[in-house]
Order: structure tokens, then sequence, then C-alpha cells
């Protein structure tokens, strides 16, 4: 089987090289789509001969055409497929992404069509579930609003309640990371969260805080230490101050639904910052490979 040529790195010259034209995205697209083999879609055939649009594969059985746009997050895209490929590079490379106003102004596309667009990139970098967080995991719980909802007089019930986790390394370095809304502070809602994340035989650390009591039973290295106003847990308070401002320079509107599409987009970025060379690949795999949303934040 050939070897996909991947594309790797974050210099913005050699990727403008490589996808000025729409034929180079085709091919890249059709090199991940068909990396484990060929399949028709319809019958299963594995025979195919070349189809109609670029980089396209008709199945010599039942004459079957896929583009290799069919079923990805790519398929009927607004956006021009070498301009949908350069905004997944800056989002994935970019150390702070691109807001939908900044992919409108560089790449001349409508606001509303890179919002979509980038809607769609956020449900790629969605985490995999595959890799909980291990070690000494710290937990906390913090909240997030945004500014439109201190111009209406801060009403302290339209702010959200994020719990985030972060591994703590040996020497005082962090590890990777994740966030998501929860509707209360109970161990409800909690569980999931720490289901989907956390590994069972992590060194929790949380606050004394009730709700994280009972999760005791599953997660039986679960330690309570004094919060002693955020000071025991510095490097969490550290991540979320670094979140929240984030979260205030680029996006003005705070919907439930939107706000956990920023988190992952952060924590997709921040989980990946020492493996940078790798990550437009990485986010581009999964818009072609993409299965709908495993984890359910909208209750
Ligand atoms: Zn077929």
């Amino acid at each position: 089987m050939e070897v996909r040529d991947k594309f790797t790195g974050l210099n913005s010259i050699k990727f403008t090289l490589r996808f000025h034209q729409v034929e180079a995205c085709y091919k890249y697209l059709s090199d991940i789509k068909w990396e484990d083999g060929y399949h028709c879609r319809k019958c299963n055939h594995t025979g195919y001969c070349l189809g109609v649009k670029p980089h396209s594969r008709r199945c010599v059985k039942c004459s079957y055409d896929e583009s290799p746009t069919s079923g990805t997050m790519f398929d009927k895209c607004k956006i021009l497929i070498h301009i949908a490929f350069h905004i997944v590079f800056r989002l994935s490379t970019k150390k702070k992404g691109m807001s939908s106003l900044e992919l409108s102004n560089e790449f001349e596309q409508r606001q509303k069509t890179c919002w979509e667009f980038k809607w769609k990139v956020q449900q790629a970098m969605q985490s995999s579930l595959n890799y909980p967080l291990t070690g000494e995991v710290h937990v906390d719980e913090c909240f997030i609003g945004g500014e439109e909802e201190q111009k209406q007089g801060r009403s302290k019930g339209k702010k959200k309640l994020v719990i985030v986790a972060l591994e703590k390394l040996p020497f005082n370095g962090v590890g990777r990371a994740y966030a998501q809304i929860i509707e209360d502070a109970s161990n409800t809602s909690f569980r999931p969260f720490f289901e989907a994340h956390i590994s069972k035989d992590a060194d929790v650390v949380t606050d004394e805080w009730t709700g994280y009591i009972p999760l005791k039973k599953d997660y039986t290295k679960l330690k309570q230490v004094p919060s002693n106003k955020g000071k025991n847990q510095p490097d969490m308070h550290i991540h979320i101050m670094n979140l929240k401002g984030w979260l205030r320079g680029i996006h003005h509107h705070c919907s439930k639904e939107r706000l956990q599409g920023y988190l992952e987009e952060y924590h997709f970025r921040y989980n990946r910052r020492n493996n940078m060379d790798t990550i437009f690949d990485t986010l581009l795999k999964r818009m072609v490979n993409y299965e709908p949303k495993r984890l359910n934040t909208d209750k």
C-alpha cells in the first residue's frame, strides 16, 4: 500500500506552495479517504476506475461514483476547497486560532460562511475520548460569562459553569487538559465528564466541595484538599485565566452550544502544543473521517 504524503510543519509558505490549487487538495482528501484501500460505499466492491470529478473513484461493479469530499466535512462546503484547506491550516497552527471575522477578512468570504465552516472544524476538534487523563489530575469548576451578559446587568444565572481537568506532570509541568459545560456542581453533572476524560486510576485532586465525594467510589485515589482561594492549585488557576482571556479576545456571543465548541477548540490546540508538526494533518484526517458527536453535552 502506498504511504500517504502527509503535510507536516508550520511553514505557511510551504503550505501555500503545496495547496494553491484545488487539485492538490482533492488528492490529499482522496489519499486520506482511501488510505486503507477502496471499498464502494454502495456495494462494498473493491475494484474501481477513475470517476468523473478530480480524484473521485467509480465502482466497476455498480458504477457508483464517489468524490473525495462526499461523506466528509468538506461535502457541500460553500468555500472553495483550497481556501477551506488554508482555513483549517490557520485554525490548527496559529496559537490562538482565528475568529470568523479575521477569517472573513483574510480569505474574502462572508463572515457567516466562515463561522459555519469554523463550527464544523470545532466539531472535528472534539476529543477522541481515546486517551483519558492519567497520573496526577487536578479538577476544578469555574464560571464563564460573556461581555454581552455584563452589559445587560450581569445576570449571574446566564454565566455557564465549566468543569476543567488538568494533568499535572512531575517537576511543575502540566500535561493535557479538557473542559466541559455542566448544568450544576452536582455529582450527577460531574460524573459524565470524569468518565469521558479521566482515567479511573488517576490521582485526582479536587477542592473540598461535597459534589465530588460520591466519585470516590470509582476514583479511589481521589483526594480533596482545601482550595485556599485557588492557591493550592496554581497551575489550574493559570490555565483557567488563560482560557478566559482567550475567550474574551475572540468571541462575543456565548450560547451554551457555541461555548462548548470554543472549549473543544482551545483544548485541541493546547493538548497538541508539543506536536504541532502533525496538527494540520490530524485535524484534516478527522474532518474526512468525521463521526458525529459521541459525548452528549446538550442537556
Ligand atoms: Zn459499488
